[in-house]
């Protein structure tokens, strides 16, 4: 389960792994985890081990944190 923050619904979800569409590792320990919500919007969720330097560079839009 994954804890997602969909801006446009303005909610915060506990979302299944069936709501993934993809994963892309970013860099060493940082992995973008893509989902939708339950109406189907699109939602990033950054995770793995080294995402904090991440999360205050470019890209600092993307919502977090996740859990697994
Ligand atoms: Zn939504």
């Amino acid at each position: 389960m994954f804890l997602a923050y969909c801006d446009e619904c303005e909610e915060r979800f506990l979302l299944p792994t069936s709501h993934i569409t993809a994963v892309h590792n970013l860099a060493n320990g940082v992995i973008a985890v893509e989902m939708t919500c339950y109406e189907g919007h699109r939602i990033i969720v950054l995770t793995g081990n080294d995402t904090g330097a991440w999360r205050g560079g470019v890209g600092n839009d993307i919502p977090g944190p996740a859990t697994v």
